[in-house]
């Protein structure tokens, strides 16, 4: 028989805003259940150094996650490794089916389900995706150890994995639609004194090529956005760097959304259109993205849903 667990806040995942969420709907007595989903941790899981979350003037990313974690099970939060793959909030007490089989029944939802890595939707970009085309630098920057390497994006993220990445590659061209960066100017700083990495300005990634058997990236072609010239540059790694998306597949037809998908909140608050379903972090930030203010939005989120429940009692 199906697994059924009811609770009086069921926060889903597991970054910056879930785990803080947990935190202080543990310590409001809410006796949350929090499901971690497929990237327990989030997306600072997919970095190393965070050098501008308060208290840690360096830590990697994957070890603030896990402190996260520890921090809201002491406070006695019950983390569960499932992920939810269909929601109900027509009716309260609000469903929710988990991968597992597990039916969660609660009397509010905190979603903290983030942000994914946004593709160029190419079709070439789709064949090598995890044989030479990648969106974590982390996570597979390992495999270019001496190897020609091509980031693609202007923002943060961008500088920062073609930084991470001259650890392993010869040579890094970082290519971006325009001439100045988005990123912050600590981060364009090292990018500019760093001698591995060469900018490409003006241009957008027009192919990947490469061997089909066996499947690998042997190079790409770049388009300048000016001129259409294209230029061929050989490589073997190919990283897509070029924002994130909110992850609202759950959400979508069931609360107003906003600025391309972000769930919409009443300012000030983290209160979606449906009452008792509260949203926080970088799913409902457009503008700021950061852990710091995901934590933030974690902390408004369980104050909002305690005097949700309250004002039922
Ligand atoms: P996320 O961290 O995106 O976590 C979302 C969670 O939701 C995940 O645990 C996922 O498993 C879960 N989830 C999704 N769908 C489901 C589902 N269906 N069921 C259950 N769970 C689900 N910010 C900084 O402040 N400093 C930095 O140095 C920094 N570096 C970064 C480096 C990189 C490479 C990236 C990608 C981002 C970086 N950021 C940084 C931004 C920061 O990581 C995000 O702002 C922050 O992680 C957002 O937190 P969040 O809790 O909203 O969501
Ligand atoms: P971002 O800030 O949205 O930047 C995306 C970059 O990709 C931009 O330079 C953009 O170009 C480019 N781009 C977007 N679509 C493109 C396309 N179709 N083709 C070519 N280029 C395209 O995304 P991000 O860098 O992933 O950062 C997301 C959030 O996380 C930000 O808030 C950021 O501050 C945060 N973050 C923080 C840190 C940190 O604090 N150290 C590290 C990583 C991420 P344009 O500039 O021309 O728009």
């Amino acid at each position: 028989m199906a697994d059924t667990k009811h609770t009086k806040v069921l926060i889903i995942g597991s970054g910056p805003a879930g785990y803080t969420a947990g935190v202080y709907a543990a310590r409001a007595m809410l006796e949350p259940i929090l499901v971690q989903g497929i990237e327990p941790g989030g997306q600072l899981t997919t970095t190393t150094e965070v050098e501008n979350y308060p208290g840690f003037t360096e830590v990697q990313g994957p070890d603030l996650m896990i402190k996260m974690q520890e921090h809201a099970a002491a406070m006695g939060c019950k983390i569960v490794g499932d992920i939810i793959t269909e929601l109900d909030i027509s009716k309260r007490p609000f469903q929710a089916l988990g991968d597992s089989g597990t039916h969660y029944t609660a009397e509010a939802i905190i979603l903290a389900t983030g942000a994914r890595a946004k593709w160029l939707g190419i079709a070439s970009e789709e064949k090598f995706k995890g044989f030479g085309v990648s969106a974590c630098a982390t996570c597979d920057g390992f495999f270019y150890r001496g190897q020609e390497i091509v980031v693609i994006g202007g923002g943060n993220t961008a500088v920062e994995e073609a930084l991470f990445l001259t650890k392993f590659a010869s040579k890094v061209t970082l290519i971006h639609r325009r001439d100045e960066l988005r990123a912050e100017k600590v981060l364009q700083d090292r990018l500019f004194k760093n001698d591995k990495i060469v900018p490409m300005w003006f241009n957008t990634l027009e192919e990947v090529y490469g061997s089909d058997m066996p499947l690998g990236v042997e190079g790409i072609k770049a388009k300048n956005v000016k001129t259409g010239k294209i230029t061929d540059i050989p490589c073997k790694g190919v990283f897509i760097a070029i924002g994130h998306a909110p992850a609202n597949e759950l959400l979508v037809d069931k609360l107003e959304l906003h600025n391309g998908g972000y769930v919409l909140v009443e300012p000030g608050s983290t209160r979606t259109s449906v009452p008792g379903i509260f949203a926080s972090g970088d799913l409902t930030d457009h503008v700021y993205r950061q852990a710091v203010t995901s934590a933030g939005m974690g902390c408004m989120a369980a104050l909002d849903a305690e005097k949700f429940l309250s004002e039922q009692d």
